[in-house]
This record gives C-alpha cells, sequence and structure tokens, in this order.
C-alpha cells in the first residue's frame, strides 16, 4: 500500500543534497512522498528553492528571511523576496520568525523583519511558515497582531490557512492558540526521538491540527539518527503518529497530506 505525504519543510537546496537530489527525490517518490516544499533561509537560498521548484514538478518553494541572516538582510533583499513572492511556484513566506537559542541576530532586529515579512505575506495573500525557538511568546505577538491589523489575511473561516509553526516547541494550550489565529503546528523527526515528550503533546493537539515535516537535512528521525535527513524518512514520523493515535499509516498521511494541501493553496 503506497501512501501519499508531503514533506512540508526540507531544504533540499542545501549542499548536502548537491551531488545526488535526483537520487534523494526518486527515493522521496518511492516512499509516497508526493510533494516536497522547499523553505528558503535568505534571499540566495530563496532563490535556489524557486529554481527547484521551476525544475521539478513537485517542488514548491517558499521564500524569506531566517532570524539567523536577519542582520545581514537588506532593504533590497526584502524587495526582492517582495517581487519573487508573485512566482506561480511559491507558496509562503519563509521561513521567517525568531530564535533566541543562538541569537545570531539581536532580537529587536529580527522582530523587525518577522514583522516586515508577514506584511510582505499580506500583500500577496500568502500563509507564513514560522520558526521560534525560545521566543515563542515574542512570536504569538508578533503574529497575533498582524492577525488584528489585518483579519482578512488568509480568512479562516473553517480550518487554519494563515500559516504553520514548524518543528512547533509549544504546548498542546499553545497549539490551541495558535489554530485560533488560523496556523498549522508542524513536526519532524523529534517525535521519533525515545526520550522526546513530545509525542504526548502531539496526541493531545490532535492529527486534524498538523501537519509531517522532515526539516532536512536536520532533524533525522530514529532509527537513523546522526545521518543526513531528507524526504524519504517523513514515513518514521508518520509511523510514529500513526502508533501514538493507533490509527493507520494511511490516515496520518492522508489527514497530514490534505491539511498541507489545504494550507498551501495545492487543492485550489
Ligand atoms: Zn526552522
Ligand atoms: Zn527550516
Amino acid at each position: 500500500m503506497m501512501y501519499q505525504y508531503i514533506d512540508s519543510h526540507a531544504h533540499l537546496f542545501y549542499e548536502d543534497y548537491q551531488r545526488d537530489l535526483e537520487t534523494v527525490l526518486t527515493r522521496a517518490k518511492d516512499a509516497g512522498v508526493k510533494i516536497c516544499i522547499v523553505p528558503g533561509i535568505d534571499l540566495k537560498t530563496s532563490r535556489e528553492a524557486v529554481l527547484l521548484a521551476e525544475q521539478h514538478e513537485n517542488i514548491f518553494a517558499c521564500i524569506g528571511v531566517h532570524p539567523h541572516e536577519a542582520t545581514k538582510a537588506t532593504d533590497k533583499d526584502f524587495g526582492e523576496i517582495e517581487e519573487l513572492g508573485n512566482h506561480p511556484k511559491v507558496v509562503a513566506i519563509g521561513e521567517i520568525g525568531l530564535d533566541y537559542h543562538y541569537d545570531f541576530s539581536p532580537k529587536d532586529r529580527q522582530e523587525e523583519i518577522f514583522a516586515e515579512q508577514i506584511k510582505i505575506a499580506v500583500r500577496r495573500n500568502l500563509p507564513i511558515v514560522v520558526h521560534t525557538r525560545e521566543s515563542i511568546q515574542d512570536a504569538f505577538a508578533i503574529v497575533q497582531k498582524a492577525v488584528k491589523t489585518h483579519p482578512d489575511w488568509k480568512e479562516t473561516r473553517t480550518t487554519p490557512r494563515r500559516g504553520v509553526f514548524h518543528c512547533f516547541p509549544g504546548t498542546a494550550e499553545e497549539a490551541e492558540y495558535v489554530r485560533g489565529l488560523g496556523f498549522y503546528v508542524s513536526y519532524p523527526g523529534i517525535v521519533t526521538f525515545k526520550k522526546s515528550e513530545i509525542i504526548e503533546i502531539v496526541k493531545q493537539i490532535g492529527v486534524h491540527n498538523i501537519l509531517l515535516e522532515t526539516d532536512s537535512p536536520y532533524m533525522t528521525p530514529v532509527p537513523l539518527r546522526g545521518k543526513r535527513n531528507e524526504p524519504a524518512n517523513i514515513v518514521f514520523i508518520g509511523r510514529k503518529i500513526a502508533e501514538a493515535f493507533h490509527i493507520t499509516e494511511e490516515e496520518v498521511a492522508r489527514v497530514t497530506t490534505e491539511n498541507t494541501m489545504h494550507l498551501f493553496g495545492l487543492d485550489e
């Protein structure tokens, strides 16, 4: 039985894949991954993500400046990202957000470019892919303000369409809060880690409110930890969630794929 997964977050532009990207994509297809979403982390890699999307029918791009790159990005970069937002294979602005763990850029600059890029998403009527680490309350405040200011941005009468908090570090209550703002949460291989309590949180959130991602080349799931990650490994995440929910892998794949198609407008 072949399940159809979507890897909602894979950085396939990294050098890690330069030698064997076609093999990686074939393995993904053979494992049932029908689409990969590739988020840029700055202007250069956003362009690379778009190029990959142009070359591969099953790849879609997100464009944006990651908080790690906040200091290096210029106004001109954001102008070009906005321009690139018109590309037919660009499905979101991201990944954008706040990262206080590494603190590679000053907090106020991170906050400034996060808010600025949400405005680009609003103007382009695109969802956003949010990265947050040790910064969840500040990230919530910025997103909440944007939603309040622009209530018709990707208006969400039924299920979320405004974006996803990827590699979600929060509690089930916090996931419920972001759902109220029109956001999904997504999970990579950390759900498979032995000591991870995250799987318990995922159980409380429910499969209807999540997306799956590999976050390739990072976050390699058990049993492949230590190796380079790739989209085909999404099956280990799907399997773990199926076990935890006592449902079939097929059901996990079906629901999370539907969520991802809905969020990125791939079902339109
Ligand atoms: Zn991230
Ligand atoms: Zn990422």
